[in-house]
């Protein structure tokens, strides 16, 4: 098939890119290259552009035939949607309904959606399934908490077939050391762990140790990219068989502590990483874990690296090899 991956620049859709590309898709990459790195697309076909340019996005859906898409084009960090809200609409909204408006005209009818667990809120039970009530607890989960209510409107009003991917924490890096993550500024644990590994950052905070946790540090449900990947491409296939549009969490289901991945991380590398308690961040629930429970048993997703220690070490070989600019 020919697909359409917006955002396929960025950590997770060059991975979702790279593995349609190895199951025989044509796949054209679609990025403004904000966040996202030229380098990360390996064997797709690259078109550097903004869901904002409707024009552009209708040319390539024309000329490129493309028959499905998997929309991961979008802002995403939390801290930063909540200082800037217009910016967050603007994108992950507006332009994302530029998306699905070209999509209709040219009768693309299948999308993956890259939802996230933000949708969730505080969590009022763990492990979280589907139909926890949803309560975000930022911009950026309200953007994409709105997204999904249009995409049920269109798939009544236009006959738009979607699955969205609610994420918990995608970790890890493709086991080949080509892809990995490298956001800049860097915002996430295990990356800045690595970090600090390596001598590149000089300060590690672990950011509150008096939760209601096991050990005082927040536990999240960390989940290696490829699996986030394979579950892409399940969506997908499910969508074309005939399938109809619905939601799946994904997570591996088990949670680990800001403690135990720092431990984790130490004892694969083999030296001590030092960190600080420093004070909460704001928003952040003690506990967020997924029960992926559904697309397991509908899809028959399966996570393959699942252990913290296969996740840290890919990440961890993706650092050591220096990412894509020299770490930044
Ligand atoms: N965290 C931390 N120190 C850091 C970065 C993150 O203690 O330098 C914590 C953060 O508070 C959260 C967990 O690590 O509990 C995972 O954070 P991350 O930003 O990776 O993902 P999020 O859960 O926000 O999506």
């Amino acid at each position: 098939m020919n697909i359409l991956v917006t955002g396929g620049a960025g950590y997770i859709g060059s991975h979702v890119a790279k593995k349609l590309n190895n199951i025989g898709h044509h796949v054209v990459v679609y990025d403004n290259l904000v966040k996202g790195h030229r380098e990360a697309v390996l064997t797709a076909k690259f078109v550097k552009g903004d869901l904002a340019d409707k024009k552009l996005l209708n040319e390539v859906m024309q000329s490129e035939e493309i028959e499905a898409v998997v929309h991961l084009a979008a802002h995403s960090i939390v801290g930063e949607s909540m200082e800037k809200p217009g910016k967050y609409f603007q994108n992950n909204l507006s332009n994302g309904l530029n998306l699905l408006e070209v999509m209709v005209s040219n009768n693309v009818a299948y999308l993956v959606f890259s939802s996230t667990a933000a949708v969730y809120g505080e969590p009022q039970e763990v492990p979280i399934t589907e139909d926890h009530p949803t309560n975000p607890a930022s911009t950026y989960g309200d953007s994409k908490l709105f997204f999904e209510k249009i995409l049920e409107r269109y798939q009544q009003i236009h006959g738009l077939k979607y699955v969205s991917l609610r994420y918990f924490n995608a970790a890890g890096a493709d086991h080949s050391g080509e892809i990995g993550e490298a956001h800049s500024p860097e915002t996430h644990l295990i990356p800045i762990v690595l970090q600090k590994a390596l001598g590149i950052r000089d300060k590690l905070y672990i950011f509150g140790d008096d939760y209601p946790s096991r050990d005082g540090s927040c536990i999240r449900d960390y989940i290696h990219v490829e699996d986030l990947a394979d579950a892409h491409i399940l969506a997908l296939d499910g969508l074309i068989d005939g399938m109809d549009s619905r939601i799946y969490n994904l997570g591996n289901g088990e949670g680990y502590s800001v403690k135990e991945v720092i431990e984790t991380a130490s004892a694969l590398i083999g030296k001590e990483i030092e960190a600080e308690i420093g004070p909460r961040r704001a928003g952040d629930p003690a506990v967020l874990v997924a029960s992926s429970q559904k697309i397991r048993e509908e899809l028959g997703w399966k996570p393959k690296y699942a252990a913290l220690e296969t996740i840290i070490e890919t990440a961890w070989k993706w650092h050591k090899g220096g990412g894509f600019n020299g770490n930044d």
